[in-house]
C-alpha cells in the first residue's frame, strides 16, 4: 500500500533523514521518502505488517506527526477552503512581532553602550537610572524570548537529552540555551563571580536576536514557500462548482460532484465547463488557455470534446458529462503535479546525505572552538575573555551551521518548476524526469502523429493492372481496411466513401504491425502493405516515395494490382521547435516505420537531422537503445500507445496527449494537445530549474562552509575577526530566504 501523509512538525532538512530512517526501520516498510518542500511523507508498506498508526508512533518521540490527507480529488473544492497552516502561521506572525521587538530594544541598548563608550563617544553615556532599568528588562524579554518563542529549540534539546537525536532546531536551542545560561549565572551570581569574570557581560542580547532572527527567516521561509505551491492552488480554483444539468425535462444547477456520468449539462456564454464531455448540440469558441497553455480559443462543434475548467466564451451548447469526479482531466492534472511536487530528484541524495551527517558534526565542531578557546586563549588573553570569546563561537557556530537552506534548495525549485510547466500544458510525472530531461542531446521524433498530423490522406492511385478499374481496388482496399485502426487506413475508407464505394464485408482478416494487412473479400484474397525490396525499384514508387509520400500496394493474391500513394502534413510548429532544439544544442533524429525516401522527404522539410526509417514497431525501443549505446542522453517524443515501449527504454519519454487522457503510464512528461511548440519550453524549463538548484545548492553550502570558521573565530589570531552570534543568526535566516527567493525567481523566467 502506497500512502502520501502530512508530516508536522518538520522543520529542517535534517528531519527528513531522521524521519526517514525512523521509518524504515519497521520491517513492514518498503520504501518511505520525505519531502521537505511539501512536508509530506510518502510510504510503501505492507498492510499485512504494519500500519500508519504504528508508524506514526514510531516518529512521536522526535516531535513529529503524521496526518492523513483529505483526498481524494473528488473533494477539491473542499480541500481548498481547508487551510490548516492558517493558526500556525499566525502564532507564527505573534512571536515574530514581539521577537522583532524585544530584538530592537536590545540593538538600541546594546548599540547606545557602544556608541557612547571612548574611544567612539559619539553618543551621550546613558543616565545609570536607564542602565539599572536595562539591566533588569534584559532578562525578563530573554526569558520571554527563549522559553515562549523559543520553545520549539528548546524542546529540540530536550529530545536531543532523552533521545540522542539532534536536528536542527537542537542546534538553535543548545546555542541560546547556552547564552542565556551563562548571562543568568552571571546575573545571579555578579558578586561571587566577579573576582573572575567581567560580569558587565551578558549575552541576553544574543538570545534574544538570534531567536527573533530565526523567527523572522522562518516567517518569511513559510511565506515563500505557500507561494511556491501557487500553481496547484489555480489549477483547484479552475474547477466549476456547479453545473447546469437536464432532468427530467428541467433544467436545474446542481453542485459539481452531484454530476454523474451520462448527464446532459446546458453551458451557458461566459460560463465555465463543469466537466469532460462531448458536446450534443450547438456550436462554440472556448478558452481552453488554463490547460493546455494554449492561447487562442478552440471551435467547437457537435461532438468534440470539452475539458472541465476550461471556460466557453460565445456560443451556449449542451453536452454529454463523458468523465467525473477523480476521473476528470483537471483532476487528474492536479493529482500529477501533486505528486511531482512531492517526488526527489536525484541531484537531492546528496544534499539529503549531508545534512543527516551535518547536525552532529557541527555539535563536535561547536565544542571544539569552545575548548579552543579556553585552551589557547587562557594564556593569551585571560580567563574572563577566554570564556566569553568561547561562549560566542560555540553559540555562533550552532547557529550559523544549520543546514535550513540545504534541504529548501532542491524541493522548492522542484515544486516552482512542476507547476510553471502544469501552467503551460508540460505535465512532469516525477521531479527524475525534469531532472533528466535538462541533460538530454538527442531527442528521438517518431514521424506520425509527432512531426505529421497523422492524419494522411489519398493523393495519388496509380494503376499496374489493365483489367482492373480504380473503383475496383479502392472497393477492395477500402473495405480490408475498414476493419484497421491504422491513419493510413482510414485515409483509404474515407477516400472510398467519398467516391460513393460501398464496402464490402472482409472475412480472415489480418493486420501486420508495421506491415500492412490482409484478408478475404468476396472471396478474393486481398493485401494492402508496404512494398517489398523488389516492389521498392518500381519507377512509380520511388518516384512517390520522393515525393515524402507513403506508398501502399495493393494485391489480389499474387497479382499487384496498384498503388495507392498517401501524404500527411507537417504539424504547425515543427520546423520552429527544430531549430529551438538546434540552439539549444540537440541533435533530432526522427523514428519511423514509414519508407526510408519518403521519411527522408519529411525530415528534410521539418529541418530534423537524422532518418532511421523502416523500422518495425517492436524494434524501436531497440533503436532508442542503440543511441543511448553511443552515450546519447536520448529523449523519445510520441504519441504515447503504440510506441510505448521506446518512450520507457529513452532516458526521458514524452508523450503527446490528445483528448483528455493526460495521465500516460510509459511517459515521464505529457505535452497537452499535441503541441509540439511545448517541447522545446519543457527542455528550456528543464534546464532552467536545474541550474536554480545548483545555484541553490551553491548558496547553501557556501553560507554553511564559510560561515563556521568564521563563526568558530578562526581568523580571530589572524585578523582579528569572530562573528558575533547575532550576525551568524542574520547569515543562517538569510540563506534560508534567499534559497527560496531564487526558486520563486523561476517562476518569471522567460523560456527560451
Ligand atoms: P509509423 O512509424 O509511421 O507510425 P507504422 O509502423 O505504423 O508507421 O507503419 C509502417 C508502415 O507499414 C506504413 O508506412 C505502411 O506502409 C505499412 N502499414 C502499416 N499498417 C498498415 C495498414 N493498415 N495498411 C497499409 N499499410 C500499413
Ligand atoms: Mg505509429
Amino acid at each position: 500500500m502506497k500512502v502520501t501523509l502530512i508530516v508536522k512538525g518538520i522543520h529542517c532538512a535534517s528531519c527528513v533523514s531522521l524521519i526517514e530512517k525512523t521509518i524504515k526501520k519497521d520491517s513492514g516498510v518498503r520504501n518511505v521518502s520525505v519531502n521537505f518542500g511539501t512536508e509530506k511523507v510518502r510510504i510503501e508498506f505492507d498492510e499485512k505488517l504494519t500500519d500508519i498508526k504504528r508508524l506514526s508512533g514510531s516518529v512521536k518521540p522526535f516531535g513529529y506527526e503524521l496526518i492523513q490527507e483529505k483526498k481524494p480529488i473528488d473533494h477539491i473544492h473542499n480541500k481548498m477552503e481547508v487551510n490548516n497552516d492558517k493558526t500556525e502561521l499566525d502564532i507564527l506572525k505573534k512571536n515574530l512581532i514581539l521577537g522583532l521587538s524585544f530584538a530592537f530594544i536590545s540593538a538600541v541598548f546594546m548599540f547606545w553602550d557602544i556608541l557612547s563608550l571612548p574611544p567612539v563617544s559619539l553618543l551621550p553615556e546613558m543616565s545609570e537610572i536607564v542602565k539599572t532599568f536595562m539591566h533588569h528588562l534584559m532578562p525578563i524579554l530573554a526569558t520571554y524570548t527563549l522559553f515562549i518563542i523559543g520553545l520549539p529549540y528548546l524542546k529540540g534539546v530536550w529530545r536531543f537529552i532523552r533521545t540522542g537525536v539532534a536536528n536542527m532546531d537542537t542546534l538553535i536551542g543548545i546555542g541560546t540555551f547556552t547564552a542565556f545560561l551563562y548571562s543568568f549565572i552571571v546575573t545571579a551570581f555578579e558578586n561571587v563571580l566577579k573576582p573572575y569574570l567581567n560580569t558587565g557581560i551578558t549575552y541576553y542580547d544574543v538570545t534574544i536576536v538570534v531567536i527573533a532572527l530565526i523567527t523572522l527567516g522562518k516567517y518569511l521561509e513559510s511565506n515563500s514557500k505557500a507561494k511556491t505551491g501557487e500553481a496547484i492552488k489555480k489549477l483547484m480554483h479552475l474547477q466549476a462548482k456547479t453545473a447546469i444539468v437536464l432532468r427530467g425535462g428541467i433544467e436545474i444547477e446542481i453542485p459539481i460532484d452531484q454530476v454523474v456520468l451520462g448527464d446532459i449539462l446546458r453551458v451557458k456564454p461566459g460560463m465555465k465547463i463543469a466537466v469532460d464531455g462531448e458536446i450534443t448540440d450547438g456550436v462554440s469558441s472556448i478558452d481552453e488557455s488554463m490547460i493546455t497553455g494554449e492561447s487562442v480559443p478552440v471551435d467547437k462543434k457537435v461532438n468534440d470534446l470539452v475539458i472541465g475548467g476550461t471556460i466557453n466564451k460565445q456560443g451556449s451548447f449542451l453536452m454529454k458529462a463523458t468523465q467525473v469526479g477523480s476521473d476528470t482531466m483537471l483532476a487528474k492534472i492536479i493529482e500529477m503535479v501533486e505528486e511531482a511536487q512531492g517526488s526527489k530528484a536525484p541531484i537531492q541524495a546528496l544534499a539529503d546525505k549531508i545534512s543527516s551527517v551535518f547536525v552532529p558534526i557541527v555539535l563536535v565542531i561547536s565544542v571544539v572552538a569552545l575548548v579552543a578557546w579556553l585552551g589557547f586563549g587562557i594564556p593569551a588573553i585571560g580567563f574572563s575573555s577566554a570564556l566569553s570569546y568561547g561562549l560566542l563561537a560555540f553559540v555562533g557556530v550552532l547557529v550559523i551551521a544549520c543546514p535550513c537552506a540545504l534541504g529548501l534548495a532542491t524541493p522548492t525549485a522542484i515544486i516552482v518548476g512542476v507547476g510553471k510547466g502544469a501552467e503551460r500544458g508540460i505535465l512532469i510525472k516525477d521531479a527524475e524526469s525534469l531532472q533528466k530531461l535538462s541533460s538530454v542531446n538527442t531527442v528521438v521524433f517518431d514521424k506520425t502523429g509527432t512531426i505529421t498530423k497523422g492524419q494522411p490522406s489519398v493523393t495519388d492511385i496509380v494503376m499496374f493492372n489493365e483489367n482492373t478499374k480504380t473503383s475496383e481496388l479502392l472497393k477492395f482496399s477500402a473495405s480490408i481496411e475498414f476493419l484497421s485502426e491504422h491513419p493510413l487506413a482510414q485515409a483509404i475508407v474515407d477516400k472510398a466513401k467519398s467516391e460513393n464505394i460501398t464496402i464490402e464485408k472482409a472475412e480472415g482478416f489480418k493486420a501486420l504491425e508495421g506491415v500492412g494487412v490482409i484478408g478475404n473479400i468476396l472471396g478474393e484474397s486481398i493485401s494492402v502493405s508496404k512494398p517489398d525490396a523488389q516492389e521498392k525499384n518500381n519507377e512509380h514508387i520511388s518516384k512517390l516515395e520522393s515525393e515524402g509520400k507513403t506508398v501502399v500496394v495493393v494485391k489480389k493474391g499474387d497479382v499487384v494490382l496498384g498503388v495507392i500513394a498517401l501524404s500527411d502534413t507537417i504539424k504547425e510548429g515543427v520546423a520552429e521547435t527544430i531549430k529551438r532544439l538546434n540552439s539549444q544544442n540537440i541533435k533530432t533524429v526522427m523514428l519511423t516505420g514509414d519508407n526510408a525516401r519518403a521519411a527522408n522527404y519529411i525530415a528534410k522539410e521539418a529541418g530534423i537531422d537524422e532518418v532511421i526509417a523502416e523500422v518495425l514497431p517492436q524494434d524501436k525501443a531497440n533503436k532508442i537503445k542503440e543511441l543511448q549505446s553511443q552515450g546519447r542522453k536520448v529523449a523519445m517524443v510520441g504519441d504515447g500507445v503504440n510506441d510505448a515501449p521506446a518512450l520507457v527504454q529513452a532516458d526521458v519519454g514524452i508523450a503527446m496527449a490528445t483528448g483528455t487522457d493526460v495521465a500516460i503510464e510509459s511517459a515521464g512528461i505529457t505535452l497537452l494537445q499535441g503541441d509540439i511548440r511545448k517541447l522545446a519550453d519543457a527542455i528550456s524549463l528543464s534546464k532552467a530549474t536545474m541550474r536554480t538548484i545548483k545555484q541553490n545548492l551553491f548558496w547553501a553550502f557556501f553560507y554553511n562552509v564559510a560561515g563556521i570558521p568564521l563563526a568558530a573565530g578562526v581568523f580571530y589570531p589572524i585578523w582579528g575577526i569572530l562573528l558575533s552570534p547575532v550576525f551568524a543568526g542574520v547569515a543562517m535566516a538569510g540563506s534560508s530566504v534567499s534559497v527560496v527567493t531564487n526558486s520563486l525567481r523561476l517562476k518569471t523566467k522567460r523560456l527560451k
